[in-house]
């Protein structure tokens, strides 16, 4: 009777990055026919994944998705969450945060990584004790001179497509070594799942070739781009919006800086190595959205707009080594304001659009600048003010500006600053523009 090799694959309890691990279930071909249904679940040692102690330590896989396994004979992969013994999720299971029952939310991931020399322990393309030409020539470069190990690259892209996983795109990245491949599902798990039997296929067709996969996020200091995982998401809300407010309203669930903090806890280990404002990238401690915008935290792709300002956003933050499915759950809570803005805030420690005056009724670009010049440069500095001093300020500026009433900039600045925004927005509305 012919057999069927299941590998079961899941997620580690390492720190701070989970790893992969699998293991291969034997089954009779007359009890299987490729359904997740029929597939068992199934315990391991959970001692050994820093999943559990010795004295219990089983830790129940509990299949989620399935596809063919195109590299071995009669066999499939398994995706597996890890259940504690009780059967409730484990902690270190982020499928398990995910609120996205109806599949609403529409993720296209973009995994970078590096090829690796285990050897060397340097990306493919740097020679031993060197480095290479600065980057320029190697993105979506052809040539043995630029590219460096396309023949794992694509036999991965096959060996996923064969799988039947949703693969988008390839493409090579900035550094030497560096590619990128793309995954979009309607639904944030089966994103988080697809992402996660991608990268384990790719780590297998990298091992045939005595080449390792280099997932951290800055593999190589200095002038070098790291690895992102871009999260491109949307909801009906955001797909259907016909409207910039809209975008702006959700981009501004971002800003306020406990949510900062929620989103770069899960986006991935060593992230400030490549959140530096460097290298299409803004600093892992501010927050900026904006149009095309590759030095934004979240950039609005341009599609959108010339799509009547509906379809996507793209949260640049997430690194290579991050868990899909913890970046998610956190993007879809944040979307459905799970977390309390303007609770718990800490002033002055916004990001780069708590630098935008302008923010605030009233203030346009030119008394920005001269706020700005005046000292006042952030919503912290204006919230800070008495409507007294700014009128001081306004009035040395000129007869031009000495005639704008500042009462309520202050206070819109408070608000602005604590991430209030609906609030703030309100109260806007039934200001005559604070003149
Ligand atoms: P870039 O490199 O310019 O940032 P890519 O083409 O690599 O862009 O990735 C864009 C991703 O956006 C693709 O994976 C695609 O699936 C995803 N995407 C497109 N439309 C949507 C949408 N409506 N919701 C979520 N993701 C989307
Ligand atoms: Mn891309
Ligand atoms: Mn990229
Ligand atoms: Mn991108």
């Amino acid at each position: 009777m012919a057999k069927i090799k299941l590998e079961y694959i899941w997620l580690d309890g390492n720190e701070p990055s989970q790893v992969l691990r699998g293991k291969t279930k034997v089954v009779d071909s007359s009890k299987f026919s490729g359904k997740l249904e029929e597939c068992d679940q199934w315990s391991f040692d959970g001692s050994s994944t820093q999943q559990a102690e010795g004295g219990s330590s089983d830790c129940i896989l509990d299949p989620v998705y399935i596809c063919n396994d195109p590299g071995r004979k009669n066999a499939y992969i398994v995706m597996c969450q890890v259940l504690a013994p009780d059967g409730l999720p484990h902690p270190s299971n982020g499928r398990a945060m995910i609120d996205d029952d109806d599949g609403d939310f529409w993720f296209g991931f973009e995994q970078e990584y590096v090829l690796q020399d285990p050897e060397t322990r340097l990306p493919l393309g740097f020679p031993a004790g060197g480095y290479p030409a600065p980057q320029g020539p190697y993105y979506c470069s052809v040539g043995a001179k630029n590219a460096f190990g396309r023949e794992i690259v694509e036999e991965h892209l096959d060996i996923c497509l064969d799988a039947g996983l949703n693969v988008e795109g390839i493409n090579g990245e900035v550094m030497a070594g560096q590619w990128e491949f793309q995954i979009f599902a309607k639904g944030a798990a089966s994103a988080g799942d697809q992402i996660w039997v991608a990268r384990y296929l790719l780590e297998r067709v990298a091992e045939e070739y005595g080449v390792a996969v280099d997932w951290h996020c800055k593999p190589v200091k200095g002038d070098w781009n790291g690895s992102g995982m871009h999260a491109n998401f949307s909801n009906t809300q955001l797909r259907t919006a016909n409207s910039k407010a809209v975008f702006e309203e959700v981009c501004n669930k971002f800003a306020p800086q406990h949510v900062i903090e929620a989103c770069i806890s899960v986006y991935g280990a060593d992230n400030e190595q490549r959140l530096t404002g460097l290298h299409e990238t803004q600093s892992i401690d501010k927050f900026s959205y904006g149009v095309s915008d590759r030095g934004a935290s979240i950039r609005i792709p341009i599609y959108t707009v010339q799509n009547g300002w509906s379809g996507y956003l793209e949260d640049r933050r997430p690194n290579s080594e991050a868990d899909p499915y913890k970046v998610a759950a956190t993007i879809i809570k944040v979307v459905k304001g799970g977390f309390e803005a303007g609770d718990a805030v800490q002033a002055g420690t916004y990001g780069a659009n708590m630098d935008d005056l302008t923010i605030v009724e009233g203030i346009g670009p030119k008394i920005a600048s001269i706020l700005k010049e005046a000292g006042v440069d952030t919503l912290v500095e204006l919230s800070k003010k008495e409507p007294a001093q700014i009128k001081e300020v306004l009035t040395a500026a000129g007869n031009r500006f000495a005639r704008h009433n500042p009462g309520t900039w202050p206070k819109q600045a408070e608000m602005a600053a604590a991430g209030k925004w609906d609030e703030l927005k309100k109260w806007q509305d039934e200001l005559d523009g604070g003149k």
